[in-house]
Order: structure tokens, then C-alpha cells, then sequence
């Protein structure tokens, strides 16, 4: 009898081991995987190709030693009513139901310096007003907030051109993914076009991936997850963002709404 009672004990307590021995590799995998981006063999630096997407009419890029620095002149390759109505990109609004002041303007500047091989920090960071990166068209990333405490809402989603960006104090930017309408030859509708990159030095992806074709189900809370993507990286895999594919409100989908997971640079 003593003995079925230690066999007993003995097999809920493998029970109770295994249970708690399956949660814990969930968890050892999660930090593996957080590891893994940071230098493992099996871990590509950001592909150099991918910058051969940015809109070279507006966007420089340089390399010095590990760093890449993205300079712009924030003037977008597509068109919109928020170009001067001289300008032979602007257009009549095809989604905006009223504009925002101002226009596209010549006489702004951007620049990014990043890491050419980012690494997941320790913590992620919120982002901030004003610009959270650039895109390829050479304009400027910002997040989910138009103001201070104020989200995104209706009254602003009307202000977006097809590009999903309006004019404010700091310039013409983008916060939403762009509208598949026929005037959108360029920018990014729900497939795994480049976006941009953003502060931490990560690429930003349409909502599709490259790797499966599909909207990736593996993302982290950021929309980031390590993938090879159309940038040859050596069948390497990287850290990316993607734009998730959720709606944001009403069918408006936020670009980017979350920390960054990398540790974030200026773009000044
Ligand atoms: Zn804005
Ligand atoms: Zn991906």
C-alpha cells in the first residue's frame, strides 16, 4: 500500500514536471528566438538590396563602417492632392474628404542613421510624435497619434490621401496602410511590398510576407517576427516588421501602432 501511494506521488509529480516542463520551453523558445536576432551564425543583417527600393529621386543612402544612414527630402514618387495644384503629381482628392493645411514641401529634410545589423533590445520602446521612419517613396513614417493623446480617428482618417498621409506642421507623412484604388500604382495594398524602415533600424513589410505568401500568423505584439523575405539575405533569416493585418478602426489599418523592438534612433 505504501508503495502504490509513492508510485501515486511519483506519477503526479512527473505529470506536474511535464506540465510545467512544456510551459517552460514555450517560454525558453520565445527568449531563443529574441536571442537568435541578436548574432547567431543562422542571422542575417539587415539585406543591402532592400534599400535599392527607396525612391532615389528623394532618398540618399550611405555606409559608413557598421552604420547606413538614410537621408531624404521627404517628396513622395506618387501622387496626391497635397502637391501644389502646379505640381504635375497632384491630383483631385480620390479618398480624402477634406485636406489638411498645407502642401508637400521642398524644403524639408530627413535623416536616419541605423545600425546595419539592429539587434532586439533588452525592453521595447513606445513611439513618439513626428517621425517614426521613412518609407521608400522618401516620406515619412509616423504612428497611430495625430497629437498627444489623440489616436487616429475618424475626423483624421478623412484627412489621409490613397497614400494614407496628410500634411501637418512637420511635413507630409504617412500613419495608414495606402487604399487600393486605380491611382495607386506604387505604394503598398494588402502584399509583401517594403514599406520603409523605421528608428530601430528594422524594415517594415506590407501585410504579406514573402516567405509563406501569406499573412504571417507568427508576429509579435510590434507585427515583427525573423523570416527570410524577397531581400536576399543567404537564405538568411532577419527581423522584420510587418503592417498587421488587423483593422485599426472601420477599415483603416495603422502602419505601424506598436514599440519598437529594437532600440530606437532619431530621425532628425
Ligand atoms: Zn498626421
Ligand atoms: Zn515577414
Amino acid at each position: 500500500m505504501k508503495h502504490l501511494k509513492l508510485n501515486l506521488l511519483l506519477f503526479l509529480g512527473a505529470i506536474v514536471l511535464m506540465l510545467s516542463c512544456s510551459s517552460d520551453s514555450e517560454n525558453t523558445d520565445d527568449t531563443d528566438d529574441t536571442d537568435d536576432t541578436d548574432g547567431t551564425s543562422d542571422v542575417a543583417s539587415t539585406p543591402l538590396s532592400a534599400f535599392d527600393e527607396f525612391n532615389p529621386d528623394a532618398v540618399t543612402i550611405s555606409y559608413d563602417g557598421e552604420d547606413i544612414t538614410i537621408d531624404s527630402n521627404g517628396l513622395p514618387n506618387h501622387t496626391s492632392p497635397y502637391w501644389e495644384e502646379t505640381n504635375p503629381l497632384h491630383i483631385d482628392q480620390v479618398v480624402a474628404v477634406a485636406l489638411t493645411p498645407g502642401r508637400i514641401s521642398d524644403n524639408r529634410s530627413y535623416s536616419l542613421t541605423v545600425d546595419s545589423a539592429p539587434e532586439i533590445a533588452a525592453s521595447s520602446t513606445a513611439t513618439g510624435l513626428g517621425a517614426i521612419g521613412i518609407a521608400v517613396t522618401g516620406a515619412p513614417i509616423f504612428n497611430d497619434l495625430e497629437g498627444n493623446n489623440r489616436p487616429i480617428e475618424e475626423v483624421i482618417a478623412e484627412t489621409f490621401d490613397y497614400a494614407g498621409a496628410h500634411n501637418g506642421p512637420s511635413g507630409y507623412h504617412y500613419h495608414i496602410e495606402s487604399s487600393n484604388v486605380p491611382e495607386n500604382t506604387t505604394l503598398s495594398f494588402d502584399d509583401e511590398k517594403l514599406i520603409g524602415i523605421l528608428a530601430d533600424g528594422f524594415l517594415l513589410y506590407g501585410r504579406k510576407c514573402n516567405s509563406i505568401g501569406d499573412h504571417p500568423t507568427d508576429l509579435d505584439v510590434s507585427g515583427g517576427h525573423s523570416s527570410i523575405t524577397q531581400h536576399d539575405s543567404d537564405g538568411k533569416v532577419f527581423y522584420h516588421y510587418h503592417i498587421i493585418n488587423e483593422f485599426y478602426f472601420g477599415n483603416v489599418i495603422a502602419l505601424f501602432a506598436g514599440n519598437l523592438q529594437g532600440t530606437p534612433n532619431t530621425v532628425m
